[in-house]
């Protein structure tokens, strides 16, 4: 989906160390309401500590980053506020296996004290939404990955966040339940105008989701656009590998 121009979320010169080790060495970025951004790279670029710092799961050690305009870096910050505001989707989907999926999907709203009639008919709605209806009551342990999934997602939305951050949520899923997972994904997006921040080391997720896309390398982005610019023309060595992959994987396609 196409920018509207608001930034919704402002990174800037963001580092994060670990003891001697700086696994994200200055990152300037600025996500816009209603967009699907990609973060692609190798393993251990620092993809998922980008993702992770940006709802402070991890604390950055440098830098500041802006939460519709709040400095959320600041200790005077209300952060489990703020962190309402941002869904997470997990690769290992991290649900609670004693619990429906209804009562998966409630378990936030209990904890943000929603009432419960209002807790019972947003569940509902967001059942519907990610195609589970019947599934209501089964535990996890007896749906697919990609019910379960559905199921982390429809959690994430639960507290009608203002964006989703998934953190290579469709990894493991194979080819054709990814695709449906992307579909629900985009749909969410174009119907809510829900910014996604999606990371992946699976080309066919970024060829799927053609908007902007940013490459990062040892802690840092080196390189960033729209989707079709960046593998048209891809100016660094890394992003030249990931577009290799690509063409391979269209002609083991076709
Ligand atoms: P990616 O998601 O791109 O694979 P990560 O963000 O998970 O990369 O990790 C980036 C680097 O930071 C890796 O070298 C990883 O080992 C290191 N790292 C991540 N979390 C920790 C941690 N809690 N303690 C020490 N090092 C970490
Ligand atoms: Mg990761």
């Amino acid at each position: 989906m196409t920018t509207n121009g608001d930034v919704l979320i402002r990174v800037e010169n963001l580092q994060k160390a670990f003891g001697d080790f700086h696994a994200l060495n200055g990152i300037t970025e600025e996500i816009h309401k209603g967009e699907v951004v990609v973060i692609i790279g190798p393993s251990g670029s620092g993809k998922s500590t980008f993702l992770r710092s940006l709802n402070l799961l991890e604390v950055p050690t440098g830098g500041h980053i802006y939460f519709e305009g709040v400095d959320i870096t600041d200790a005077k910050v209300d952060i489990d506020k703020h962190r309402q505001k941002m869904g997470m989707v997990f690769q290992h989907f991290n649900l609670l296996w004693s619990r429906t999926v209804k009562e998966n999907i409630a378990f936030s709203m209990q904890i943000a004290g929603v009432p419960k009639a209002q807790i019972q008919a947003r569940v509902a709605e967001l059942v519907e939404l990610v195609g589970l209806k019947g599934r209501e009551n089964a535990y996890p342990s007896q749906l697919s990955g990609g019910q379960k999934q559905r199921v982390g997602i429809a959690r994430a939305l639960a507290n009608h966040p203002d964006v989703l951050l998934c953190d290579e949520a469709t990894s493991a899923l194979d080819p054709q339940t990814t695709d449906q997972i992307l579909d629900l994904l985009l749909d969410i997006n174009r119907r809510f105008n829900l910014t996604i921040v999606l990371i992946t080391h699976e080309m066919h997720v970024v060829r799927k989701i053609c908007d902007r896309v940013a490459v990062m390398e040892n802690g840092k982005v080196v390189e960033e656009g729209d989707v079709l610019s960046v593998f048209t023309h891809p100016q660094q060595p890394i992003t030249r590998q990931f577009v290799r992959q690509v063409s391979q994987y269209a002609e083991e396609e076709t």
